[in-house]
Formats: C-alpha cells, structure tokens, sequence
C-alpha cells in the first residue's frame, strides 16, 4: 500500500461480531479490590473494562479463521487439519517434523526434559518464565544473556531483545559440552516485546556451528519481530515479512511456538524440528501427556484457526497497524510524563513504575501501586512485572499494558491514555502495598495484599 501516505494508520479490519465491555462505578470496583485481597488476577473478567492482562489467547479471530474452524476435521488421527496445519508450518518455518501441541508451555514440558537434565545449561537472550520453569524443572540451568543495551529502559537501541554475544562465547567456551542447545526468544517478552535483528541471530549462528551447538527458536511473536527488522535493520526494508521470517527459521534447528499469540489462536502450540531422533522422543512424549500425533491435546478445529492465522499475521498492514498502535499508545503515555520502556514493544508497553512513583518503595510494589490504581480509576487491567512477580529477584519495576491482537481501537486506546493522565496529576496520593498471604511459588498469581 505504498499509495497510502497518511498519517493516522486505521485499523485494517472492520467489525462483524461485537462484545459488549462491563462499566463499573467506582465504590463497586473498590468493593471488588477488597474482595479480590488488591490482586487483578482475582477480579472476574466481567468487571473489567479494558483488559491488558495478556495479548495471550485474548486475539480476535477473523471471518476466515471462524470459517476454518467449521472445516475442523476431529478425526482421532490422520485428520485432514492436521494436515494443513502440518503444511503451513512447513512451508513457514522449512523444519521437516510438526508436532501440534495445546499451548506453548506443552512443548516445552516435551522438549526440554529430552535436551535438558542435570548439569545442562540452556542459554538465550532472556528465557518466558514457563520457559525457565520448563528448562529448570529437567534439572538443567536456564542462562540469560541479554545484550547490556536492555538494561537501560531509557535507552532507543533498536535491537534490545538480542543476545550478548561475547558473554554467550565465554560460557561455551568453559561449559560447552554442558550445553545442549542456544534459544533465542522472537521478540524478547521479558525485556520489554524488543526484536532480536537478523544480524545478531546470523551472528549467533555462526558462533554455534563453529562450536556444533544447536540454535532453537521461541517463536511466540516471529511476526512482530520480523517486521520490526524490515522497518529498522539496515538493506531489510525491500524484503517481504514472509522472506524475513523464512531467513530467521533457516538459521536455526528448530522452534517452539506458543500460537497463542502471534497465531491469534485463543490456545495452541507446536513443535517443530529436522532431528528425525529428537521427532522420536518427542512424540512418545507427546502421546503420554498430549494427544496423539496428529492432534497433540487441539481439536481438529484449533489446528485449522491456527493454520489460517499464521497466514494473517504475515499480512504486511497488520503488522504496520499492530506495532504503530502499540507505540501510539507509548508515546500517548509519555505526553501525561509516564515513563516507559523504549522504544515501544512488539505486544505491549511496559511502564517503568519505579521511574513513576519514586516515592513508594521496591519493596512496597510501585508497579503493583500502579496496576491497583489503573483499575480503581477505571476498570484497566494491567499486569505487573516486578517485586511482587519476581519475589526479591525484580531488576525493574514494571507494570506491562498487553494488547490483544485486533481487539481494541484507537478510541479505546485514546481512553487508556487519558486515564493515565488522571493519574498522573496525582500520583503523589498512591500508596504502596504489603503482602498478607502469599503461596512459596508463583505468589502474583494468588497473592492477597492490603494497602498502606
Ligand atoms: C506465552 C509464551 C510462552 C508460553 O506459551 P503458553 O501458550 O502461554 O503456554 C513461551 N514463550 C513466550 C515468549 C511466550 O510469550
């Protein structure tokens, strides 16, 4: 669409199926917090007005994927879904052997107990935490090299996701044969949705072979991450998005994908792989705790919604709408003085809640301040990632604003920002929060905590 130079970027779909949203009044959200112990994963979907938990299975699917689901094919095995599942993700990624699985961390629960084990370790530019879970819980170490540009949210860097390549020679060079395999997560979720450049994965390639290590792909956001490296990497912008990611399967082994997101699937997984004996283990693996081959823990119907919308997502007008009406919102925030992780991520932006309420201490969660905040203000569900996630282990107090994939608009989105200004003009009066009950493990999840 090259003829098109405007400069608002309008949504490219238009809207055939509707949900209403809930609106709340103030008294009964503080009511819900109370009964919620002030954690947002307590608080019944119902009562959310705009809700940026996760971008995860929280897509809209579109008129072809619903159309495809009604092909579903819920043969046991053999299904003939399972077959265009099996081809598009062949013609995607080149890897020879498909496995379908029910959701991201499925295959990685498959995968790493059979690379993994006591006395491995799993580098990458910075793991999922399922991911980590998933590698740790094998026996092996899960290593996080990011590059020294991520630590700084203030930094523009445009490669913030990649790998730090000299310190991830230094570890294979002491500990190489303790290392079963390198994966690079597209984009980096952790740091901030930031893109990993194709230069840096050549580079990480080129680096394995010379040690015959294995390189594997996290591909939950593949889409977003190769355009980002058409509008930024240099000799990139002529390329289509299809040929970019074409290139970034080719210089690996094989990749994890949870279709949850970059699918716009609402669950779904594979695993896909060249290594005919790694295929082997896998599905015994797979037909213990998933499903058969062909099916993997999905209904004929899921592999048909996923197959159709890895095509989408390649559509070279979404992803220009997808990662400009994240920045849009980015840069709406920073207009209120609300500092965020920049530049703006893939999937969602990440608010630097230490940078904002420097007056409520580490450990009295600003970012858990500022998600309470946004939903008492007005119905916003937020996420956060700090403290009270990390337990102690937080280097940054952020609170991630996820979008779902072709959900909101631009006056939702106009909305969100100025509540933010609202809250901005009196940040001053947020109060931090302490924690009353908490579980050993994964304690943001059913944490109850009262205020200050
Ligand atoms: C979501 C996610 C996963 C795990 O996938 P699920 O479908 O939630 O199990 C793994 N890696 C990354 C980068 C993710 O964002």
């Amino acid at each position: 669409m090259n003829e098109w130079n405007y400069k608002t970027i309008i949504e490219p779909f238009k809207i055939k199926m509707v949900e209403p949203i809930a609106f709340t009044t103030e008294a009964e959200r503080e009511k819900l917090l109370e009964k919620a112990g002030y954690n947002l994963f307590n608080i019944p979907a119902d009562k959310v007005t705009i809700d940026l938990l996760t971008d995860s299975g929280t897509s809209a699917m579109s008129a072809l994927q619903w159309s495809a689901m009604m092909r579903g094919d819920e043969s046991y095995a053999g299904a003939k879904s399972f077959f265009v599942f099996e081809k598009t993700i062949r013609d995607l990624t080149g890897y020879k052997y498909i496995i379908p699985v029910h959701q991201g961390r499925a295959a990685e629960k498959i995968f790493f107990p059979i690379v993994g084990g006591k006395g491995k370790i799993v580098p990458g530019n910075t793991h999922f935490d399922t991911t980590r879970a998933n590698i740790e819980a094998s026996g092996a170490a899960a290593l996080d090299l990011p590059c020294r540009q991520a630590a700084d949210t203030q930094s523009d860097y445009p490669f913030k996701g990649n790998i730090d390549l000299a310190a991830l020679e230094k570890v294979i060079k002491k500990k190489q044969r303790s290392i079963p395999l390198v994966l690079m997560t597209l984009t980096n979720n952790a740091l901030g949705g930031q893109p990993v450049s194709l230069q840096n994965l050549r580079e990480t390639r080129r680096l394995l072979l010379k040690y015959r290590i294995p390189l594997f792909i996290d591909a939950a956001r593949f889409a977003e991450n190769a355009y980002f490296i058409k509008l930024r990497e240099d000799g990139m912008a002529e390329k289509s998005v299809s040929q970019i990611a074409g290139e970034i399967f080719s210089l690996a082994d094989g990749a994890l994908m949870s279709a949850k997101k970059d699918a716009f699937a609402n669950i779904g997984g594979f695993l896909a792989l060249n290594n005919e004996e790694l295929t082997q283990k896998a599905r015994k693996a797979l037909i213990l705790t998933e499903g058969f081959v062909t099916y993997g823990g999905l209904a004929g119907r899921d592999l048909e919604a996923i197959a159709q919308g890895l095509l989408e997502v390649l559509e070279e007008d979404y992803l220009k709408y997808r990662l400009r009406s994240t920045a849009y919102l980015g840069e709406g925030l920073q207009k209120y003085g609300v500092p965020i992780v920049r530049p703006a991520g893939g999937h969602a932006i990440y608010v630097d809640a230490k940078r904002f309420l420097p007056h409520i201490p580490v450990s009295q969660f600003p970012g858990h301040a500022l998600a309470v905040a946004l939903y008492r203000q007005a119905g916003i569900r937020s996420c956060e990632l700090g403290s009270l996630m990390f337990n102690g282990k937080a280097k940054m107090e952020l609170v991630r604003l996820a979008i779902p994939r072709r959900v909101y608009t631009q006056s939702h989105v106009d909305w969100i920002i100025e509540v933010f200004g609202k809250i901005a003009a009196r940040k001053k009066a947020l109060k931090g929060f302490r924690i009353v009950w908490a579980p050993k493990e994964l304690r943001h999840f059913t944490a109850r905590l009262a205020p200050f």
